[in-house]
């Protein structure tokens, strides 16, 4: 009888470790399957590029899977209420002895695996589940503060992580699944995007699917970025990030390999303030917000981390809300961030907290609302990482900062884009602009500004600060009153 491996976030068949047991464990092969559950995505806002970016990955993972003999099912479910009818129609059908998928943490997706669990014991067919996004589980029991209570600030939880690894050693990723026997079973073509109902996306040719994309890409970074990181993963302007995580989103590559190789190339240290060094930080953040979640589950419900900024009056402006998602406020640098992300389905690090932080600092706006767009048009849109981003720019988050780190973002633009090279890619009506006026063109003479066609800012800076200011400080007297 064959094992069923329920894929979901791990689109790969290196280093997964459901469907390595599986093929340990199975002598009559290995059934695979897929559930595209459209309208779920939908409330999840999965946007184009996103979905766009899954089904490829999922049709590179099923020709991967066929190389090993492994046929892969991919059938249509509405919600995830349907998962546990589906998986027991596929069970049935092939009687399969056994059920194996890999952790997902956030709430839907445990609400879900829990009613699937129940009606896999119903039916008496066990069910084997597998940590495999993170490299210390969130119920890891030596991962918590000396109060026994989960880390709620990065650093702490940080240097633990380092510590624990380093004690015990880094996971050893697994090797790619040996041959099955051959299955009489043929593999479901993947829909495309035009074929679930989206449109094409047109940045898709920037995003090339399947295990081998995301390897060269690491790669790539391994073979040179990773040293400058640490002094040049600020410069929006140049290529020098990993690039990765719709890859790690997805999990076209698994977290444990791209560890594995920043460890090697740190000199086997977990930490340093190398490039590499820094490089591996920005993996722990991306586990930390994956710990948030299974620890204060509340984050999933749209609530903010810290309870009492639940009453910051934000505002809820749709034509604001619009000229900043369009990339139409007149402040250069958030709108070449916004174009970057329409355009491309990405946005780099240091602009997608200049972005979030100007929304929420600037115009005083809602996050959900930005936390929304972000994930309705990111190619790696993943729940866990966003939602950790806008709280921590909104000061809602976990964020040890008080909520008076407002960014400027004219201080910001010079900084990190101090040429203007990165503004002038996306704003091209400000190409004539010289290194100055370019970061701050309403500074520039009223003539030469009306010729430029770009808007005058949405808003003052400083006027807007103090907004913020005062509303965070009505926000501490309501909840102490
Ligand atoms: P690199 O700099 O090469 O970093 C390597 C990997 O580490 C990334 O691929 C990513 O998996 C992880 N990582 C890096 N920075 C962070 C971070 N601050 N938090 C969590 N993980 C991190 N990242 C997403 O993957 N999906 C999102 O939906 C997302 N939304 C964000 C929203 C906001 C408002 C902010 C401020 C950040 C968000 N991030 C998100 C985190 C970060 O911006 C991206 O992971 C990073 O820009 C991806 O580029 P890279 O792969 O070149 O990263």
């Amino acid at each position: 009888m064959p094992v069923l491996v329920w894929f979901r976030n791990d689109l790969r068949v290196d280093d997964n470790p459901a469907l390595h047991q599986a093929c340990q464990r199975s002598d009559d092969g290995v059934i695979a399957v897929f559930l595209l559950a459209s309208q779920q995505w939908r409330q999840h806002d999965w946007g184009l590029p996103k979905v766009d970016f899954v089904l490829r990955n999922v049709a590179a993972l099923s020709t991967a899977l066929a190389a090993c003999n492994i046929p892969l099912l991919v059938l249509t479910t509405d919600t995830f209420a349907d998962a546990p009818r589906v998986l027991l129609r596929v069970i049935d059908h092939h009687h399969c002895s056994a059920l194996m998928f890999n952790r997902e943490y956030e709430w839907n997706e445990r609400q879900r695996d829990q009613i699937v669990v129940a009606a896999m014991q119903q039916q008496g067919i066990p069910v084997q589940i597998f940590e495999d996004q993170v490299c210390l589980a969130p119920d890891c029991p030596s991962l918590q503060t000396n109060a026994s209570k989960p880390y709620t600030v990065f650093t702490p939880f940080k240097k633990k992580w380092v510590k624990i690894l380093e004690d015990q050693g880094l996971p050893t990723p697994l090797p790619a699944p040996v041959q099955q026997p051959p299955s009489p079973l043929i593999p479901t073509p993947v829909p495309s995007v035009k074929e679930v109902g989206g449109m094409a996306f047109s940045g898709a040719h920037l995003w090339p699917a399947g295990e081998a994309a995301a390897r060269a890409r690491l790669e790539q970074f391994l073979a040179a970025a990773i040293h400058t990181y640490g002094d040049r993963r600020n410069l929006p302007s140049i290529e020098g990030t990993s690039s990765l995580s719709p890859y790690l989103a997805c999990g076209v590559i698994s977290i444990r390999v791209c560890l594995a190789a920043a460890v090697a190339a740190n000199h086997n240290l977990l930490a340093s303030k190398t490039g590499p060094g820094i490089w591996i930080s920005e993996l722990i953040w991306r586990e930390f917000y994956r710990h948030v979640l299974v620890h204060f589950p509340r984050v999933c419900k749209s609530q903010p981390f810290k309870q009492d900024t639940a009453t910051v009056p934000w505002r809820q402006d749709q034509t604001q809300f619009d000229r900043w998602a369009q990339g139409q406020t007149g402040i250069p640098i958030v709108d070449a961030g916004m174009r970057q992300l329409n355009q491309t389905g990405w946005m780099h690090n240091r602009l997608r907290m200049i972005t979030a932080m100007f929304l929420t600092k600037d115009l005083l706006m809602d996050w959900h609302w930005g936390e929304r767009y972000f994930m309705q048009h990111l190619v790696d849109g993943d729940f866990a990482s966003n939602n950790g981003g806008w709280q921590w720019s909104a000061s809602t988050g976990t964020d040890a900062a008080p909520y008076f780190r407002i960014f400027n973002p004219y201080s910001q633009s010079r900084k990190f884009d101090p040429e203007g090279q990165f503004i002038r890619r996306y704003c091209p009506e400000l190409a004539s602009l010289d290194q100055d006026q370019i970061h701050h063109p309403a500074q520039v003479m009223p003539l030469l500004r009306t010729a430029l066609n770009y808007p005058e800012p949405i808003v003052d800076h400083s006027d807007a600060r103090l907004r913020t200011l005062a509303a965070f400080k009505q926000r501490s007297r309501s909840s102490s009153a």
